[in-house]
């Protein structure tokens, strides 16, 4: 059959491509599908030091370049495609993209998730000209200029210490008075002279013509509103919104259950409730989403995918 693959996986970030390299290393003929770059959500940012053996000056970006070409190195094959249409109920599951169909006997959904909106005027027009949601790609237009970090969490607080590095005072902006943030990352970003925090605060509005020029925040306790203006020897500010991401998981809604948030379920083997379908990485509903559990969940969907071959087409 034309396009046979034992394994599809669709999605090269650092569950897909581990999930690729189990798989081709399990002589599985695998192919990964992603459609733009691979790397997912790690290569936006530069330093990965939370997972083992990552130290020095390990990047987002340097980590996956590894990957890839360790899951290419075993005979993982790599196409760029973006997936339209999935059919899934079937023994040979069929993924239909832009470019071509493929057909395979099991499916590993690893398409994680993208950057939340902020959902306000002005931001999607704003977008490259000023507003951006990628610290390692755009903190260099930054330099020695000011920055707006939207969000309290993990991702707003340590991208806002990256960003300390370029430019010339960094500014968190929260909707409550207390971050989400780890304490370790917290307690960072406290000592840092170029850091500047405004609690109790929401983006009401983002405001230029053609490039940002102002801010307009509302305290959420009084209801003031605050218009920043771009400083006049700057003529424009950077703002970075960091507040959670949303799953891709709609191609899938209609065959998986998902949780709430959109998150697909599955169980401790990364099996969905679908034979021959697994999903890993931060596209499943679990309590950590970091790339450390993202490869893990990639090594175990593909054993399970190896074992799920041989029990179904191999009797
Ligand atoms: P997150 O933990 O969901 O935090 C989102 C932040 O944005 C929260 O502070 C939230 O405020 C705020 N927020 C949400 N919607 C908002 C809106 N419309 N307007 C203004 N603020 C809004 O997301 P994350 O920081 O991206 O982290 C995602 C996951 O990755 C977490 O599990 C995190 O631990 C993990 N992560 C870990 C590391 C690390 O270990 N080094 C680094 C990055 C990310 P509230 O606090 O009020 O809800």
């Amino acid at each position: 059959m034309e396009n046979l693959y034992d394994v599809v996986i669709i999605g090269a970030g650092p569950a897909g491509l581990a999930a690729g390299l189990y798989s081709a290393r399990a002589k599985m003929k695998t192919l990964i599908l992603e459609k733009d770059k691979a790397g997912g959500q790690i290569v936006t940012t530069n330093e990965v030091a939370n997972y083992p053996g990552s130290i020095d000056d390990a990047t987002g970006p340097s980590l996956v370049a590894r990957m890839v070409e360790q899951a290419e190195s075993f005979g993982a094959e790599r196409k760029k495609d973006e997936i339209v249409k999935v059919e899934l109920q079937d023994k040979i599951k069929v993924v239909t993209g832009e470019k071509d169909v493929y057909k395979a006997k099991v499916v590993i959904i690893a398409t994680g998730a993208s950057p939340r909106y902020l959902g306000v005027p002005g931001e999607r027009e704003l977008t490259g000209k000023g507003v951006s949601y990628c610290a390692t790609c755009d903190a260099d237009f930054f330099t020695d200029l000011e920055v707006y970090v939207i969000g309290g969490g993990d991702t707003a607080v340590e991208e806002a210490m990256y960003l300390t590095k370029f430019a010339r005072k960094v500014t968190v902006v929260h909707r409550r008075d207390e971050l989400r943030a780890a304490k370790s990352i917290r307690e960072k970003a406290f000592n840092n002279e170029k850091m500047a925090f405004i609690w109790d605060s929401v983006v009401e509005e983002i405001k230029g013509d053609g490039i940002v020029e102002k801010l307009v925040l509302k305290n959420k306790k009084t209801g003031e509103i605050t218009e920043i203006d771009a400083p006049e020897e700057d003529g424009t500010f950077g703002i970075f919104p960091f507040v959670g991401y949303i799953p891709k998981s709609e191609l899938f809604k209609d065959f998986l259950e998902t949780d709430k948030g959109g998150y697909l379920i599955t169980d401790p083997d990364m099996k969905t409730a679908v034979p021959g379908v697994f999903a890993a990485g931060d596209i499943r509903h679990k309590s950590l989403r970091q790339v450390v559990t993202a490869v893990a969940d990639g090594a175990i969907a593909a054993v399970q995918a190896e074992k799920y071959i041989e029990n179904t087409f191999e009797n």
